[in-house]
Order: C-alpha cells, then sequence, then structure tokens
C-alpha cells in the first residue's frame, strides 16, 4: 500500500513543481504558482517520510522543528527589501545540505562508477554554491564590502584552483577508496565558492545570485542520481534551468556579459562610488507637482528601489486612482531589474491592487515616452539613468534603460542627489525638463494625492 502511495506523492509533487514555474510567470496567476510548488513540496516530504528506509522519525522531527523555529521568523521578520540576501542565504542552506549527504553517501557506501560520478558533481556544485552564496549574502547584506576586489592574475589563480579541485573529483571518481582525497576535493570545493564571488561587483550580484539557483538546482539533480530518487533529478533541473534562464535576461537586461559574470573577473566593470558634483537642479513642490499632473492627458510611473523602501506602493495606487478618475491615462513602466529583485516592482504593485494590464515592460513602454506629458520617477535611479546610453565609459553603459529623459516633462521624487545602486551620478537630475521632488517617496506622494484632492474640489 505505502508503496503505491510514493510514486503517486512523487508524481503529484513533480506536477506541482512544473505548474508553479508556469503559473509564476505572470502576476495574475503567480499567488496561485506559490501554492501549487508548496504544496508539491509537501507532498515531495511527505513521500519521502514514507520510504521504507526511514525506520526513526525522532531525528527529523527534531531537525524539522529546529528548521521551522528558524525559518518561520526569517520568512516573517525579513523585509521585503532584503529578499535578495535571504535567497542567497536559502541557496547556501540548501547547497550544503546537498554537500553533506553528498559526503555522507560517500562515506557509507563508497559507490562505483556513475553514481560516483554523480556524487562528485553533487558535492562539488553543492560546497563552492554553499561558501559562494554566503559571499553574495555578505555583499549585499553589506557586512562584505561590495566592490568587485581583484589582483593579477585572479583568473589564473581561480583557473587552476577549478581545475585542481576537477581533477582531484576524477580521481575520487576511478578509485573512490581513496578516503584521503575527498576532504581536499570538499576544501577546494568551497575555497573555489569564496574566490569566485571575490571579484564580482554588486551591481552583477543579482545574476551571480541567480546562477547559484542554478548550480543549488544542479546540485540537487546529480543528488537525485547519486541517491536513485526521480523526484530529486527534476526537482534539480526545474532548479537549475529556470535559475540559468533568469541569470540569462538579468544579463541582457543590465547587459552585462554571461561568461564575464560566469568567470568573475573577466572584463568585468569596476563599479565605485562617485561624488556627485554640486550643480543647478530644478525642484518643486508637492502642489506644483499636484498641479502638473492635473493638466497632463498621459502619465507614465517609473517605481524603483526608493518606493520598496519607502513602501509607497499604495501611495501610489491612490495617485492612479484620483489620477484616472480625472481622466489621466496612468501607466507603470517597469523595469527588469528595478528593485533589487526580479520582479520586485511587480511584487509591490500587485501588493496595492494596481491592475496588471497597467503594469508595462520596459520595450513596450519606451515607444511612449515621446508622447507622456509626465514621466513621474518614484525612487528609480539606474534604472532612468541616460548615461547607459550616452557615456561608454559609464559602469551601467550598454544597460537598456527606460527612457524618461524623452517625456515632456520629468518628475523625480528622491531625498537627496545621492546615488543609486551603481554609485553613479544621474544627468536626467539635470535637464531642463526635469523637476527635482526632493522627500521621503510614500511621504511625497501622499502629499500629491492630498493637494489633487484640494484641486478636484476647487
Ligand atoms: P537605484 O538603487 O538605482 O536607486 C534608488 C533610488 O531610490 C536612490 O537614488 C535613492 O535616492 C532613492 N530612495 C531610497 N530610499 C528612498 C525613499 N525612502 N524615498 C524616495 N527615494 C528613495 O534603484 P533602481 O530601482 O533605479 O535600480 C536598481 C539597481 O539595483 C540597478 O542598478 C540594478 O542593477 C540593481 N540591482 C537590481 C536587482 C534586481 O534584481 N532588481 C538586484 C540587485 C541589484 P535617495 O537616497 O536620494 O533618496
Amino acid at each position: 500500500m505505502i508503496e503505491n502511495l510514493l510514486p503517486i506523492c512523487y508524481i503529484l509533487a513533480a506536477a506541482g513543481f512544473i505548474l508553479a514555474i508556469k503559473w509564476m510567470n505572470t502576476p495574475a496567476t503567480a499567488r496561485r504558482g506559490v501554492i501549487a510548488g508548496e504544496l508539491g513540496m509537501l507532498l515531495a516530504v511527505v513521500g519521502t517520510l514514507l520510504r521504507f528506509e526511514v525506520v526513526n522519525y525522532q531525528w527529523i522531527f527534531i531537525a524539522f522543528f529546529l528548521g521551522s523555529a528558524i525559518g518561520v521568523p526569517l520568512a516573517y521578520l525579513m523585509p521585503m527589501t532584503a529578499v535578495p540576501q535571504r535567497t542567497a542565504i536559502s541557496h547556501a542552506f540548501g547547497a550544503l545540505a546537498s554537500a553533506l549527504i553528498g559526503t555522507a553517501e560517500y562515506y557509507r557506501h563508497l559507490p562505483h562508477g556513475f553514481p560516483m560520478g554523480a556524487l562528485v558533481l553533487e558535492t562539488l556544485l553543492g560546497f563552492l554554491t554553499f561558501t559562494a552564496s554566503l559571499m553574495a549574502f555578505g555583499k549585499l547584506q553589506e557586512i562584505l564590502p561590495t566592490r568587485p576586489i581583484t589582483y593579477r592574475g585572479q583568473n589564473i589563480v581561480n583557473l587552476t584552483l577549478f581545475v585542481l579541485a576537477v581533477s582531484i573529483g576524477i580521481a575520487l571518481i576511478i578509485s573512490p577508496e581513496r578516503t584521503w582525497l575527498f576532504p581536499v576535493f570538499a576544501a577546494l570545493s568551497l575555497i573555489f565558492g569564496v574566490l569566485l564571488i571575490i571579484p564580482i561587483g554588486g551591481a552583477d550580484m543579482p545574476t551571480v545570485i541567480a546562477l547559484l539557483n542554478s548550480y543549488a538546482g544542479l546540485s540537487a539533480s546529480a543528488m537525485g542520481f547519486a541517491l536513485d530518487n526521480k523526484l530529486l533529478i527534476i526537482a534539480g533541473a526545474l532548479d537549475g534551468s529556470s535559475g540559468l534562464i533568469l541569470a540569462i535576461i538579468m544579463c541582457r537586461a543590465m547587459n552585462r556579459s554571461f561568461s564575464n559574470v560566469l568567470f568573475g573577473a573577466f572584463g568585468q566593470v569596476q563599479v565605485t562610488a562617485q561624488k556627485s558634483v554640486e550643480r543647478p537642479v530644478r525642484s518643486a513642490s508637492a502642489e506644483e507637482a499636484a498641479e502638473m499632473l492635473d493638466s497632463a492627458r498621459s502619465v507614465i510611473i517609473i517605481p524603483g528601489y526608493g518606493m520598496a523602501v519607502a513602501q509607497a506602493q499604495h501611495k501610489l495606487r491612490e495617485l492612479f486612482d484620483v489620477l484616472t478618475r480625472r481622466g489621466v491615462d496612468v501607466r507603470f513602466a517597469i523595469h527588469p531589474v528595478a528593485g533589487r529583485m526580479p520582479g520586485h516592482m511587480n511584487v509591490l504593485l500587485a501588493e496595492s491592487d494596481v491592475p496588471y494590464d497597467k503594469l508595462c515592460e520596459m520595450d513596450d513602454i519606451n515607444p511612449e515616452f515621446p508622447m507622456a506629458d509626465v514621466a513621474l520617477i518614484v525612487g528609480a535611479n539606474d534604472v532612468v539613468n541616460p548615461a547607459a546610453q550616452n557615456d561608454k565609459t559609464s559602469p551601467i553603459a550598454g544597460m537598456p534603460i527606460l527612457e524618461a529623459y524623452k517625456a515632456r516633462t520629468v518628475m523625480v521624487i528622491k531625498r537627496s542627489m545621492n546615488p543609486g545602486f551603481a554609485g553613479i551620478d544621474n544627468e536626467l537630475y539635470y535637464l531642463p525638463n526635469t523637476l527635482m521632488l526632493f522627500g521621503d517617496a510614500k511621504t511625497f506622494v501622499g502629499g500629491i494625492v492630498k493637494e489633487l484632492g484640494a484641486l478636484v474640489r476647487n
């Protein structure tokens, strides 16, 4: 009876994972996707606990309660803006689990042939993803320096270390009995993970996280081959391939070359904080901004990281409602890497119930800017910086941007003249058609809504 339940659980779990990825493709079905993924994981866990090899539940439940005691508060207390580093630390733990299972399997069974090959791949990827993810966490949390750290001959050192680890791995596949080699192999993999991330700057970190996601998935898939567990093979392959596709999409969105990210320091860009030169800008009050918005026919709102920091999405929804009631056409322009994680803006705007059909992707909205009366930038900076198009020496040169500067009037809500994530000045702020609206995004948008309300009553 139980033997029959296991494959059913696994097939349903695999279906849940596949549907989860399919549904998470668009904001309209994303919530359903999350639930499908959660149910899939529940079935996978229940199915695994039913396996005849599990003879004692005591330690499993202790680990379960310990893990939940850490995981549940982490999920509730971690702010939205810290999701990238939370994802990095989740990868670190997942990869460590995979590497440790591989290590235990090795010492218990000394497998030969194909299972040993899978085990070597699993532990190599598992250990290197563990330390690489910890490094990514440290950089994003700013515990470690976010700038790239480079030195002469770095690529040769990294490549030598990697080749050495792979060679020892091959030696272990040929003769698994040489157990003394395994700790050396594990140590080299751990060190390689650290060295892999050191030369990569903060601006490339989101892509690196997607890539580490892919490595953790491949490690889990290899573990499936080593343990002969089909669900692990499926789930790991899904994780590995979706992480890789996301990394490629993000590379394109940030104009970073994929091999550059993969091999760290190859041709990488030095991102250094630039102090903005004192230059005059035009600024305006909430009242003036409200008057201009009131007389506009078409407004494009560009949210960025500052909207997330200020939690201004609900006020923006109010602004959308007020302007729409007054017959203004309002749309939201979403840059693929606005904020600090893929889909960051979509998630926040969906939370405040902005209609999905008003969220426009970069390629669709860019031709619309010349026709827009106002481009209202709310806490975005790098994703609207014209330097990406005009300045070949800029660290973000070639990155596709939202062409807000083409709108008749540009309004920028931010607190100061400080730069954004890439640490560079923004020429947009000094253009004659730009008005700076200095203040916290939530407070300022709230102020505009209030002023518009007063205008309506007049
Ligand atoms: P930026 O980081 O370029 O700029 C955000 C701006 O928001 C800052 O200039 C800041 O200016 C302003 N801001 C901060 N807090 C507030 C507040 N409370 N109210 C109003 N404004 C505020 O963000 P973008 O979204 O334009 O660009 C994203 C950047 O992050 C890109 O460089 C991207 O490569 C990178 N990145 C993207 C990831 C992703 O997957 N989406 C992940 C990691 C990095 P001030 O301090 O003056 O208020």
